[in-house]
């Protein structure tokens, strides 16, 4: 039997059901913040998320999935190397969704010199090569947006409480809920705070892992991330990004608190939260359940340099992704049904001898848009009705030849069992006043 590729997963049923739901959520949310919906290919050039994400990043470096062409492998694999290979022909499925909706702002010129502000939020799959674990797949889906274009701290608080809207009309206990919000600086201030974290890591080079002592020289910020336990305590030590901000990027952030306190938003501050891509500048943020043990539900942050890096003119920008698969994982620990009930159905039930009035009153059901089923596989009238009840109809429409000779239906409820008698001609009227 053919198996599904490890850290995947099939989303039928009430997980499809789930996935389309933070969709609905979504566009009714962010829809109200003016945000419109793209959809850019799952396949970029690897250069896009270099620019975008960084060379260091263990994202680029370690998880993305290469894609080439058979042709394309046959040739590598006779050459040996990669080396010579046209930019268009280095491929990878997105490990996230910023650096594409960026590239995309930049090809399309979505955001001109001077122009308004442009926002933008996706939904679709995300692909990196981790190892698979609990909330930790190999292709997961993402629900993100991009506001490209805005560089005033109003912004990055409304891109938090939107986020934080977002998680309560899903579901989420808001108590449950932690935020934490911290600033990296910017271009003025972060290579010399860099260079300082730099340091502390080298001078502390024998408390430190393998990994970090090679972040050090190439993302020395990742080593507050480190999942080394004794890495963490030891930079606990080490000089903070809040404390070494430029006056612009330190007004920045004092005032994005003032506005999410001003819409009482609650958030605890972490000095020490960077998140793993390099593209970040001032505001970051990222959200947990507390207590559900699947790690952060949801994270961005303001990326100021990256309309740049994807080779347009400086445009600010900021943005945040939360992950389907740890949301419906977080939601089911608080008993909440993000799926939500199986749609409502009508079944029509016949004797073999009125199949083809069945079928025209199943037709004329459908056009009237009623989820209606009916059976295909010469069942008895009983089994029909246990059909019925499998498939939670709420009403059943049975016809046999007395009915049929009449003129009329008998309409079902298939939980009182009252039933009532209908005209043919206004079988779908009735069905429909009913199913209202
Ligand atoms: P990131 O792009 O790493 O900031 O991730 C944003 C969100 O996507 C996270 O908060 C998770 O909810 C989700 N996510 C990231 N990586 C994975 C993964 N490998 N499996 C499932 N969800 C993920």
């Amino acid at each position: 039997m053919a198996q599904r590729v490890q850290g995947t997963e099939d989303l039928f049923g009430g997980y499809m059901r789930a996935w389309q739901r933070m969709q609905d959520v979504a566009r009714e949310v962010f829809g109200a913040y003016g945000f419109d919906l793209i959809e850019t290919p799952a396949i970029e050039q690897v250069a896009t998320f270099v620019h975008g994400i960084g060379e260091s990043t263990d994202v680029v470096r370690k998880e993305m999935f290469r894609v080439y062409s058979g042709a394309l492998v046959e040739q590598l694999l006779a050459k040996g190397s990669e080396d010579g290979l046209k930019a268009k022909q280095r491929l990878a499925l997105r490990p996230e969704g910023t650096a594409g909706v960026v590239r995309a702002a930049v090809q399309n010129n979505f955001v001109p010199q001077g122009g308004a502000p442009v926002k933008l939020w996706y939904a679709g799959p995300m692909f990196r090569g981790e190892r698979p674990q609990k909330g930790r797949l190999r292709q997961f889906h993402q629900v993100g947006v991009e506001w490209l274009g805005a560089s005033d701290p109003a912004a990055d608080a409304e891109c938090i409480i939107m986020l934080m809207r977002y998680f309560e009309r899903l579901g989420f206990d808001p108590a449950s809920l932690r935020l934490t919000i911290n600033s990296m600086g910017d271009a003025t201030c972060r290579p010399a705070y860099r260079e300082k974290v730099r340091s502390f890591i080298l001078d502390h080079a024998d408390q430190m892992c393998a990994d970090c002592l090679e972040r050090a020289e190439l993302n020395p910020l990742r080593a507050f991330d480190c999942k080394n336990d004794h890495c963490r305590e030891v930079m606990r030590d080490a000089p903070l990004a809040p404390n070494n901000l430029c006056a612009e990027c330190a007004a920045h952030y004092e005032q994005v608190k003032s506005y999410l306190d001003e819409a009482g938003i609650a958030y605890v501050e972490d000095p020490t939260l960077v998140r793993g891509l390099d593209y970040y500048t001032r505001t970051v943020f990222e959200v947990e359940v507390v207590g559900a043990s699947v790690g952060a539900i949801g994270g961005g942050g303001r990326y100021d340099g990256l309309m740049e890096l994807e080779g347009g003119k400086p445009t600010p920008g900021l943005g945040f992704a939360v992950g389907f698969e740890r949301i419906a994982l977080a939601l089911q620990a608080q008993g909440v049904d993000l799926a939500g009930a199986e749609p409502a159905c009508v079944y029509v039930a016949c004797t073999p001898d009125v199949r083809p009035s069945a079928f025209g009153a199943v037709l004329a059901l459908r056009e009237a848009g009623v989820r209606t089923e009916a059976d295909y596989q010469g069942r008895s009238l009983k089994s029909q009705f246990k059909q019925a009840n499998k498939l939670g109809a709420h009403l059943c429409v049975v016809l046999g030849p007395d009915e049929v000779a009449a003129g009329v239906a008998t309409l079902r409820d298939m939980q009182s069992h009252e039933q009532e008698q209908v005209s043919l001609a206004e079988l779908a009227t009735r069905v429909c006043e009913r199913m209202a």
